[in-house]
């Protein structure tokens, strides 16, 4: 099967380590990615960089491309339902030149902040395996390693909890999932946890803005108590 040609996303700010463009680690993402590409020839269909400030203080980390969000666009949480309450938060509380994300070259400009996925490659059904989600996280890995002294990071949802813990070398028993909740870490870092930002979430009101708003408020706290929020 014909591989989509390259095509680098001018938001990407990882380093090598953080990201690979051709990665095709996860055998089962690769060809459904590739068949995904065949039926619509304009999406990004690559694993999806991060995106965001090099020197972010916050890193808030998703699940996995959304189809035909991150997958098509190329940017986390864009092109997508997903995106509209984090993007609009995330402007809210500084983050964000802008309070929507319509796609990869609307030059939006995220300050302090970076969002990533603890998959990189759409997975069928939004559903990542756990050899996928082990493969992926040696990008995360590195990417939570570059984080200075007092950061923040985000987990929308438990399998980004459990993986931005693995990524850290923690043990999840330690530091159980649950909304709104704050974990301390190494070298004054903070995990948030959150509901995702989903489409079924915030439909359901499982996950409401003043709930998300919330989860936000605690972060810039931090931020600000550190001293290290960069704006
Ligand atoms: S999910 Fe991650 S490890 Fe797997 S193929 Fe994509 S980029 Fe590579």
């Amino acid at each position: 099967m014909s591989r989509p040609p390259r095509r680098d996303c001018a938001a990407a700010t990882a380093a090598p380590s953080q990201y690979d463009i051709d990665c095709r680690r996860c055998t089962r993402l690769a060809a459904f990615v590739d068949d995904v590409h065949e039926a619509n020839p304009s999406y990004f269909c690559r694993p999806v960089p991060p995106f965001g400030d090099g020197a972010a203080r916050l890193v808030i980390v998703g699940l996995a491309p959304g189809m035909h969000g991150a997958n098509a666009s190329g940017r986390p949480f864009t092109g997508d339902h997903a995106g509209i309450l984090l993007y609009a938060t995330l402007f809210k509380f500084g983050f964000s030149t802008r309070a929507t994300s319509s796609g990869a070259d609307d030059g939006l400009r995220l300050l302090g902040a970076r969002i990533t996925n603890a998959v990189k490659c759409l997975p069928p059904g939004n559903k990542p395996l756990p050899d996928e989600i082990r493969n992926c996280n040696s990008y995360l890995s590195a990417e939570l390693a570059s984080l200075p002294d007092g950061a923040a990071i985000l987990a929308l949802g438990r399998v980004a909890h459990d993986a931005a813990l693995r990524a850290l070398g923690l043990v999840g028993r330690d530091y159980p999932f649950s909304h709104g909740s704050q974990h301390a870490l190494n070298r004054g870092a903070h995990l948030f946890d959150s509901y995702h930002c989903s489409r079924y979430n915030t439909n359901t009101r499982r996950l409401t803005t003043e709930m998300f708003e919330s989860v936000f408020a605690s972060i810039a706290r931090h931020l600000d108590d550190g001293a290290c929020r960069a704006v």
